[in-house]
């Protein structure tokens, strides 16, 4: 049976997290939070949220927020990128549906960051290149939504690009927990 029927293109934005990507909003034609906990437990790369019935799927570079009937997706190429990204989370919410009485279902809530593991993820040498006075203060306008981890130029290096997505993660995940 087939849980998703289409998903459709409502917005597309620039990306606030890479100016040359794209940020997409999509509509979902049918509910679909049922599949969450099924695909909580076989998808990897995956932070679900149960109570808040949002999953937040990495895959490559792009961030994927599932809602029950509407997705919204970050560092897109382009809206080609962003119809195959579609097509895939239409696969993968209908097989897994299909399967699901082969399924142990998961409702485990990956635990959110806080504040102070932002801040341990920060290069934390206060250089102010960011405008800020401290790293401690750019996490904190990080959580506020005035400040973005574009702006911290040290996350740029390759030492820390795993620690950028990593953030990245956390602070969707964590617009997720004010749902
Ligand atoms: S640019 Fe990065 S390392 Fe420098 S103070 Fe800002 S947050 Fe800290």
């Amino acid at each position: 049976m087939t849980l998703l029927n289409n998903c459709d293109i409502t917005q597309i934005m620039e990306c606030i997290a890479d100016a040359t990507k794209m940020r997409v909003i999509a509509s979902l034609s049918d509910p679909i939070d049922e599949v969450f906990p099924y695909l909580n437990a076989t998808v990897s790369n995956i932070t679900y949220n149960h109570n808040a019935k949002v999953l937040v799927i990495k895959k490559q570079h792009r961030l994927i927020t599932i809602y029950s009937e509407m997705v919204t997706m970050a560092k897109i190429d382009d809206e080609e990128d962003a119809k195959r990204i579609l097509n895939w989370v239409r696969e993968i919410v209908n097989s897994t549906w299909e399967r699901r009485n082969e399924i142990v279902p998961s409702y485990e809530t990956q635990r959110l960051l806080s504040p102070v593991d932002i801040y341990g993820l920060l290069p934390k040498t206060n250089c102010k290149q960011c405008g800020e006075t401290t790293c401690y203060a750019f996490t904190c306008a990080l959580l506020a939504g005035t400040r973005n981890i574009d702006q911290c130029a040290l996350l740029d290096s390759p030492e820390h690009a795993e620690t950028k997505d990593r953030l990245w993660s956390a602070l969707i995940a964590d617009d997720i927990a004010q749902v």
